[in-house]
C-alpha cells in the first residue's frame, strides 16, 4: 500500500466514524401516538379511483413515505381480513380465519396489549360491525373470525379505551343470555348506541363505545354520514383527554371499500374509498398540528381485481374500442387477489415504512417508531 493509499485509507476512516457518531446523536424522536388507518380490501385501483372521482384533492396525496407490502397469510397465497389484520396487530403470519392467534392457535400479544401497558389509551373503530374481523385481530384471540360472541367478550376484558361501530347484538342478544352492555359499563364505559356524541358530553367516561347498529353500520352512501370521520376526531379527542396519559393508538377502518370490491359494485366503492379518505384527512390534521404522531395507512388485501378501466364503445362502423377519455371500474374477482398493496406513513418513523416488505413488517415498524415495546 503506498503512503497516498495510507492517507486516503485513513481519511475514509475518519469520516466513517465521525459520520456514524452523528447518526447516533441526532437519532429522531420517537412517536408517541400512533394513528393506523387499514381501507379493508383496498388495492392501488381503489386508492387511484380517488384521484379521478373524489371533487376535492384526496388525503392519499399528502403522503412522503410510501411502501409495498406482500399480504400473504401463512398458509394461503391470498389472505383474508382476519391473518391480514392479526399480521399487523401482531407482527406474525397466520391462516385464513385466526383472530389474535398463531399458525398453530397460540394466542399473540397484539399492539393493544402492549400499548396498554405503557399506559397508551387504545382505540378501534371500524364501519362493520366492531366484532368484524378487522377491529376484531386487535383486540381478541379466537381460532375463528365467525366467533362473534366470543369476540365480544374478549372487548369486555381487553384494554381498549374507545371503540365505535355496530354489533350491538352479539353483547346483547347472545345465546348465553348475557347482556355484556351491563359488564362494559361496570367496566367504566360510557354506551351509547343512538349517535356519535361530542367531546363534551363524553370527556366523564373514562372509557367510551359507541355500538350504532344491530350487526353493522349503513354504507355511507345509505344513511352513514360522515360517521367515519367524526369518530376519527372523536377519538382523537377522547384517547388524549387525560394530561398525565395523553397519547393513544387508534385503529380506524374504512371496511366497506371491500364489501364494495365483493359485490363487483364500483359505485359501492368508491364511495366507500372516498368517505375513507375523508378520514384519512382528519388524522392527517391532527399530525400535522400535533407533530408526534404517526400515521399510517394501509389494507390487508385487495379485494376484486378491481381496475380503472377505458370504458369499452362501439363505433358507428360497428367496431369495439376502448374511449380513454372515460373510465369504467371493472373487476376479475368476487373475491380478494394477491396483489401487492400500499403503504402510506406521515410523521417520526414515517420514512421506515417506505420499500417494500412483509405485512408483519407494519407492527415491528410501529414498535420501532414508537418504542413501545422497550420502555420499562
Ligand atoms: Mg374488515
Ligand atoms: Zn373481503
Amino acid at each position: 500500500m503506498t503512503y497516498k493509499n495510507i492517507v486516503f485509507l485513513v481519511l475514509f476512516l475518519t469520516s466513517f466514524f465521525c459520520t456514524s457518531q452523528t447518526v447516533r446523536e441526532e437519532s429522531p424522536p420517537k412517536a408517541q401516538n400512533v394513528i393506523l388507518l387499514i381501507g379493508d380490501g383496498t388495492g392501488l385501483s381503489q386508492i387511484s379511483s380517488a384521484f379521478f372521482f373524489k371533487e376535492t384533492s384526496p388525503n392519499y396525496a399528502r403522503f412522503k413515505s410510501i411502501g409495498l407490502i406482500n399480504t400473504a397469510s401463512s398458509r394461503e397465497d391470498i389472505t383474508d381480513s382476519a391473518a391480514g389484520a392479526t399480521a399487523f396487530a401482531s407482527g406474525v403470519k397466520t391462516y385464513n380465519g385466526a383472530i389474535g392467534v398463531a399458525d398453530d392457535s397460540t394466542e399473540v400479544k397484539t399492539l393493544v396489549e402492549i400499548a396498554s401497558k405503557q399506559h397508551i389509551k387504545t382505540g378501534v373503530i371500524s364501519t362493520s360491525s366492531i366484532q368484524h374481523a378487522t377491529p376484531a385481530s386487535f383486540y381478541a384471540h379466537v381460532l375463528n373470525r365467525g366467533l362473534y360472541e366470543d369476540i365480544s367478550a374478549d372487548m369486555v376484558t381487553s384494554d381498549i379505551d374507545f371503540f365505535a361501530g355496530g354489533g350491538i347484538k352479539y353483547f346483547n342478544k347472545r345465546e348465553d343470555g348475557k347482556n355484556l352492555l351491563d359488564d362494559l359499563k361496570t367496566k367504566g364505559f360510557g354506551i351509547d348506541t343512538s349517535a356519535l356524541g361530542d367531546f363534551e358530553g363524553i370527556k366523564q367516561y373514562s372509557k367510551m363505545g359507541y355500538l350504532l347498529a344491530e350487526n353493522h353500520m349503513e354504507p355511507a352512501a345509505k344513511g352513514r354520514g360522515n360517521f367515519l370521520s367524526k369518530a376519527t376526531e372523536l377519538s382523537i379527542a377522547f384517547l388524549s383527554k387525560d394530561v398525565d396519559h395523553s397519547n393513544f393508538l387508534v385503529m380506524i377502518e374504512g371496511s366497506q371499500i371491500d364489501w364494495g370490491g365483493h359485490a363487483n359494485d364500483a359505485d359501492y366503492l368508491i364511495s366507500e374509498l372516498i368517505d375513507f379518505d375523508d378520514a384519512i384527512g382528519k388524522a392527517l390534521d391532527f399530525a400535522e398540528k400535533d407533530g408526534n404522531t404517526l400515521v399510517i395507512v394501509t389494507a390487508d388485501h385487495e379485494t376484486g381485481g378491481f381496475t380503472l378501466s377505458a370504458t369499452q364503445k362501439t363505433s358507428e362502423e360497428g367496431k369495439s374500442y376502448s374511449d380513454y377519455s372515460e373510465i369504467t371500474g371493472t373487476f376479475s374477482t368476487n373475491g380478494h387477489s394477491a396483489t401487492l398493496i400500499p403503504v402510506f406513513a406521515y410523521g417520526p418513523g414515517s420514512e421506515a415504512f417506505s420499500g417494500i416488505y412483509e405485512n408483519t413488517e407494519i407492527f415491528h415498524k410501529i414498535l420501532e417508531a414508537t418504542n413501545w415495546s422497550n420502555k420499562d
